[in-house]
């Protein structure tokens, strides 16, 4: 099965992508990991990224492009995947439709994760990252640390990153609406969207998201 992850940030796509590909035994394929990948194994896309990066910019559509082909390209691929985070824009969307069709392949579900705005701000802003490890975090609301501003695993103190902030979470979403959510009316006109509610428990967002997958694909 080939589906398509959107959702604006705070919808928890992530966590998501991680049980859907789990479940559905297909490789969870994100651009923040194709990123990584290839700027830490030096390839001439990654060099490039990694360019544009440095010096403030963004990255062209043609390099994500190129990342996310050879990765649909590898082996462990050839029978489904589940993209978290590419296509981003029209562009690449109607790029990727073309790739796809040259290997006789096609997307069979795009997956859209829908979060009322107000609870995206809610959920973001109330992150809190530990100084001493980024990797312990909590939420004001949802996972209270403890003691206030202290985190439970190591003492350190904790913050709110500014990636985090109110106003950059609004920014994010004002670019979601802009660039991203056209390509869910193009893949509407395809007959392939299927919007899930991803508020309540992850658990219970992943059950309704295969559910919806199987009436789909069935
Ligand atoms: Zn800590």
């Amino acid at each position: 099965m080939r589906i398509v992850l959107v959702g604006p940030p705070g919808a928890g796509k992530g966590t998501q992508a991680q049980y859907l590909a789990k479940n559905l035994s297909i490789p969870h394929i994100s651009t923040g990991d194709l990123f990584r990948a290839n700027i830490s194994q030096g390839t001439p896309l990654g060099q490039k990224a990694q360019e544009y990066m440095k010096a403030g910019q963004l990255v062209p559509d043609e390099v994500t492009i190129g990342m996310a082909k050879d990765r649909l390209d590898q082996p462990d691929a050839a029978e489904g995947f589940l993209l978290d985070g590419f296509p981003r824009n029209l562009n690449q969307a109607e790029v990727l439709d073309r790739l796809l069709e040259g290997d006789s392949r096609k997307i069979d579900a795009v997956l859209d994760l829908e979060i009322p705005e107000d609870e995206v701000v809610k959920r973001i802003a109330g992150r809190r990252t530990c100084r001493t490890d980024s990797s312990h975090t909590f939420h004001v609301v949802y996972s209270p640390p403890k003691a206030e501003g202290v985190c439970d695993v190591c003492g350190g103190e904790l913050y709110q990153r500014e990636d985090d902030s109110e106003d950059t979470v609004r920014n994010r979403l004002e670019v979601y609406h802009r660039e991203t959510e056209p390509i869910i009316d193009y893949y509407k006109v395809q007959g392939l969207v299927v919007t899930i509610p991803a508020l309540g428990k992850v658990a219970e967002v992943t059950q309704r998201a295969m559910e919806a997958l199987r009436q789909k694909t069935t």
